[in-house]
């Protein structure tokens, strides 16, 4: 297994040395309850303000309220409920307010949600109105010119998760000035700390929230500054803690952590300095492009910070990159690390008027100022070694004994397909193929400098139809139906059927259904697959429930023990494994990617029904391999629960 590289600083870092030590000494030592009046609460009393102090000094807020809380998505609550009870207050007393709440069309989703959360509650009927950006990411000044005085609340954030762009606080301020706006100020400073310099008081800033983890605190500590007379609404009311401002017993753990990174800050010498996150950054940029010549960054690198790339590689997928790059132990993300789906486009990207293209398949690297340069090293060595891997073809050639036709899976919710291509003469011949997958199944194809024969459909008699219509279009080759130049074979029954050559094998046309196998002497013997569609082409069995079959990893060892013939067998793309190889402990795997699995375990199922365990990285794609086999009949097929995430 790789060492990781962490380039993915902007969902959250590991902790600081100094923080996990400040965090054991504040349990072990320093227990006590700060509300406590005796010697023990006395001491974690003062760690807090003392903490509290150095907070202050580093944000640049002498005047104001700094409070401890659970992190940024508590501190923009507290601000938004904050602002929002000063609007409606000032309502009831007949004063005017703006009645907009503003916000970046690029701010974390924590502020649109929150703002339209607590307007619905408190029934403050505010308008939620987007704040724009430009092209490069930066809020466009001149709508907020336009906005600023109907505007009650604004939310911009000092820089932004996904792209490191950095906002224009002081262009945004002076234009509050200039429009003489009644605009109450959040800035999310999240991913400004420790990374852009800070000086809240001297600010028009009204409230700022801060997350802990963001720069090497644990999960759970953030803190909210709020201006000197700015409005304020306690989020959370009991034991009055933080001068009530925020009660519940404090993370004195969490407080102490961040003290120390806060500490850090302070006095230098922990952290790199801007110039040489820069240089950091500046290295990546250069093996990032020397290993993708056609990559796209999605933002100005001069307008973001020197700690954030976001990119796209024409005719890669986010996950494509992700995975390789996750096989090759470099943890990034696609877009922002919230968004289920990762092949969603980003909101933030889409914000920019960047293409759609580049929006889904965005990827981000961020790091950390504890970056070191032989990190970088590593990191710009396995870039390149990823861009080999993700340059492999898709449709490699089979591995099975004797087998010269290799089956693709075409998986796709509304229905799987089939590929079935030759890898000696370069033929291809599609099944069902899934019209919305047409791009991609096109790419693999031109990838390997493959010919598609034919697009054929189950059920259809082998007449032309709108799903290999769509492949065959976008191919621009290639019938939708039964391909002319076939010729007749037999099957064993006498039925005289007919037939078109892949490779050296046939596939035949049995009315509705496709069979396939070798010929001897123009008889179909023995058939290999069997398209019938939704059910599996492996010919002579009959898919049913199968039962979970995983293993769990702390039994992993011994399992290995018991069963010194099992076949261990990595079901990740032959990109990840090329990068990635795995042995788990002392036992090599075969790849076989999950969407080759049919190709594979006909095989598994007839002649070699040694025991199987299926592995992969989160142990989702084993769990279905595993399933699958044991679906079919294949009564020793286990996956290892959670993958080797967790048996490393
Ligand atoms: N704001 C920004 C810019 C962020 O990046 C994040 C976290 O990703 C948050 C707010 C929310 O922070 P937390 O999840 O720590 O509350």
């Amino acid at each position: 297994m790789h060492t990781e590289i962490y380039l993915d600083a902007n969902a959250t870092s590991p902790v600081l040395p100094a923080a996990l030590e400040a965090a054991l000494a504040a349990m072990a030592d320093c227990f006590g309850n700060p509300s406590s009046s005796h010697a023990a609460g006395l001491r974690a009393r003062a760690l807090r303000e003392e903490v509290r102090a150095c907070a202050r000094r580093v944000v640049g807020a002498p005047e104001g309220r700094v409070m401890f809380n659970s992190g940024a998505t508590e501190g923009i609550q507290t601000a938004v409920l904050s602002a929002l009870c000063a609007v409606r207050a000032a309502r009831g007393s007949g004063q005017a307010t703006g009645d907009l709440l503003l916000f970046g069309a690029t701010e974390h989703k924590a502020v649109p949600e929150s703002l339209a959360h607590w307007n619905r509650l408190l029934d403050t009927r505010l308008e939620l109105r987007v704040l724009p950006v430009d092209a490069d990411g930066r809020h466009r000044l001149d709508v907020l010119r336009e906005l600023a005085p109907r505007a009650a609340f604004v939310c911009t954030m000092a820089a932004n998760n996904e792209t490191g762009v950095v906002s224009d606080l002081d262009a945004i301020a002076a234009v509050l000035r200039e429009c003489a706006s009644p605009a109450l100020w959040m800035v999310d400073c999240v991913q400004a700390l420790g990374k852009l310099p800070l000086a809240l008081s001297a600010s028009r800033i009204d409230y700022a929230p801060f997350s802990g983890h963001k720069l090497y605190a644990p999960k759970g500590i953030g803190m909210l500054y709020v201006r000197e007379g700015s409005p304020f609404t306690p989020l959370m009311c009991g034991g009055g803690q933080e001068q009530g401002q925020r009660s519940g017993t404090e993370n004195m753990a969490g407080i102490a952590a961040l003290g120390a990174v806060l500490r850090a800050l302070e006095e230098g010498g922990t952290f790199r300095t801007h110039d040489a996150l820069l240089a950091c950054r500046a290295r990546l940029v250069a093996a990032l492009q020397a290993a993708f010549p056609a990559i796209v960054f999605n933002a100005p690198l001069e307008y973001a910070l020197p700690t954030t790339l976001n990119f796209s590689v024409p005719g890669l997928s986010s996950a494509d990159v992700l995975d390789v790059f996750d096989a090759a132990g470099m943890r990034v993300s696609a877009g922002s690390a919230c968004s289920a789906s990762r092949a969603a486009p980003s909101y933030v990207l889409d914000a920019m008027g960047v293409p759609a293209w580049r929006s889904a398949s965005a990827v981000r690297m961020s790091f950390g100022p504890l970056m070191i340069d032989a990190a970088i090293d590593l990191a710009c060595e396995r870039i390149a070694a990823c861009a080999r891997a993700l340059a492999l073809p898709l449709l490699a050639p089979s591995t099975v004994a004797g087998e010269s036709v290799g089956l693709v899976q075409l998986e796709h919710e509304e229905g799987d397909g089939w590929l079935l291509f030759d890898a000696a003469s370069r033929e291809c011949i599609a099944i069902d193929p899934p019209p919305a997958l047409a791009e991609r199944t096109v790419a693999m194809l031109r990838a390997g400098g493959y010919r598609l024969l034919a697009a054929l459909a189950t059920g259809t008699g082998g007449a032309a139809n709108p799903a290999g219509a769509s492949l065959c279009a976008y191919a621009a080759q290639g019938i939708a139906g039964w391909p002319d130049g076939g010729f007749e074979a037999q099957l064993e029954d006498g039925r005289r059927l007919p037939a078109v050559a892949l490779g050296s094998d046939t596939l035949v046309r049995d009315g509705d259904d496709y069979l396939f196998g070798r010929l001897d002497n123009g008889v179909l013997g023995k058939v290999r697959f069997a398209f019938a569609g939704g059910q599996s082409p492996i010919a002579g069995t009959i898919q049913c429930d199968a039962p979970e079959t995983e293993l769990d990893a702390a039994a992993l060892a011994s399992w290995l023990a018991a069963h010194p013939d099992a076949l261990v067998v990595d079901v990740r793309c032959a990109r990840e494994f090329s990068v990635g190889a795995l042995d788990l402990h002392g036992r090599a795997a075969l790849n076989v990617p999950l969407a080759r699995l049919t190709e594979h375990a006909s095989h598994w199922l007839g002649t070699d029904a040694r025991p199987l365990l299926f592995v992969c990285r989160s142990g989702a794609r084993s769990a279905r391999a595993a399933r699958t086999l044991r679906g079919l009949g294949h009564q020793r097929a286990w996956s290892l629960a959670g993958g080797f995430a967790l048996a490393e």
